[in-house]
């Protein structure tokens, strides 16, 4: 669900993606592409940074790594990857000389390239980063990560599909087609290309000047699969990069920290709740569903009442684990009172906090933010029935990482940004690194 981060681009080389005519008639698919890759494959073998134990037990047996060794070599290079951020087999010491020769010649422990790193005035950084090739006609998925840091955490907002299927009319991401999902080490990789960029490893440090928590905790504690795509549309992959992130033995990231996003893919989310035991968002924006069909178009096929049943069997709520509703303001299109009390009447009875999104309008979209003192109003009803209801800070619009910015305007900022570069002019606020370009 892009609801913090809005970016798309076409892929050109990318396989098409089957989708029905009916399917498209409805706004939505729900079969989308698989491909077989290796997140941060590189030159000299795929990586392994990324993978699941089982994966990494595979990549051992496919290098000759007995199996009675194999739970121990496995458990010793989870520690070097994902507690201590190796970059080099050679760091990894407890391990024999001749095994780490071999890894080193058959694997590697490359990230995916990072593009472009921009830097917000309010320290939110955004990465554009390229997905490893699939095939001799792929030049690798781009996909855009935000680190927002605040005084007391540091959430990421991870992309989970290149692309969207769903056609929400507010989101821009909507209007592009999907070219795949992501693998479950790809995301993951999103998660270690972040901690590599702000020095969240043991001894590392942060940039100079970098905005990050100063509680004594880590720089990454929150995860939001918020960026591109539909995270229950590629459940698999998501539950696998949960597992992955939420490891006690590597990066420890709380599952009650990790947010998954959904349009109401209602289906999916009782096998979320079951699976990742990790908290839950939903992309509300209307109370009606003739509104809802037109905003969120799976609504057509799950509405309003089935997805609010599937929200009260959410396994595990309770007060302590509310489900985020998440409500992006349009001018004169939900914005109403009445739309207010409907919402807080919908509502009744689960656990839940709701968040006001202001719109940030995007080329060719056709909705306008609503005005400051209409989403007061707004919060002021919905705060007197008993809900949290805090609006959203927009961070990062400097760098066009908040909501429904786009890639395509990322791309001419990167373009701009080039050319005051070579005329010697500053760019405000935004830097923009172009990185293997
Ligand atoms: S599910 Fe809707 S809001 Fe989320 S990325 Fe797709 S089109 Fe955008």
């Amino acid at each position: 669900m892009a609801t913090v981060l809005d970016i798309a681009k076409r892929n050109p080389n990318a396989a098409p993606v089957a989708v029905s005519d009916a399917a498209r008639a409805a706004g939505f698919i729900e079969k989308t592409a698989e491909l077989t890759v290796a997140a941060g494959a590189a030159p000299g073998g795929a990586s392994l940074v990324g993978l699941t134990r089982d994966q990494l037990k595979d990549s051992l047996s496919q290098i000759g790594v007995p199996e009675r060794e194999l739970k121990m070599r496995v458990a010793q290079l989870w520690h070097w990857i994902y507690f201590r951020g190796a970059r080099d087999f050679a760091e990894m010491t407890n391990m024999g000389k001749e095994l780490r020769t071999k890894l080193a010649a058959a694997y590697t422990l490359a990230r995916p390239q990072v593009v472009s790193e921009q830097v917000s005035k309010d320290g939110t950084r955004k990465w554009l980063i390229r997905m490893a090739s699939t095939g001799p006609l792929d030049k690798g998925a781009e996909i855009e990560c935000v680190y927002i840091p605040e005084v007391d955490r540091g959430t990421l907002c991870v992309s989970s599909q290149v692309g969207c299927t769903l056609t929400c009319s507010f989101c821009h991401t909507g209007t592009q087609r999907l070219v795949r999902n992501l693998i479950s080490a790809e995301i993951v990789a999103q998660l270690i290309v972040a901690r590599d960029s702000i020095g969240d490893w043991p001894g590392a440090t942060p940039p100079e000047g970098a905005f990050v928590p100063s509680d004594g905790g880590r720089f990454v504690s929150n995860i939001v699969f918020m960026g591109m795509g539909e995270p229950l549309y590629n459940t698999d992959n998501v539950v696998a990069a949960i597992d992955v992130m939420s490891d006690g033995e590597g990066l420890t990231l709380s599952r009650r920290r990790i947010t998954v996003s959904t349009s109401g893919v209602v289906p999916q989310m009782e096998r979320l709740g079951a699976e990742a035991n990790t908290m839950l968002a939903i992309s509300l924006h209307a109370v009606r569903d003739e509104l809802r069909d037109e905003l969120v178009p799976i609504n057509r096929k799950y509405d309003i009442k089935q997805l609010l049943d599937a929200c009260r069997a959410y396994p595990g709520l309770s007060n302590a684990r509310r489900i985020t509703f998440e409500y992006v303001m349009l001018k004169g299109v939900n914005d109403s009172d009445a739309d207010a009390r409907k919402l807080v009447q919908l509502l009744k009875g689960i656990p839940a906090k709701i968040n006001l999104i202001p719109f940030n309008p995007w080329p060719g979209s056709k909705y306008e933010c609503s005005d400051w003192e209409r989403i007061e109003r707004f919060s002021e009803i919905v705060f007197r029935a008993g809900y949290a209801s805090p609006v959203r800070t927009p961070r990062g619009r400097d760098i066009l990482a908040a909501c429904g910015q786009l890639k395509s305007e990322t791309e001419k900022l990167r373009a701009r940004a080039r050319m005051m570069a070579e005329q010697g002019i500053g760019a405000e606020g935004v830097y923009a690194v172009g990185i293997g370009e």
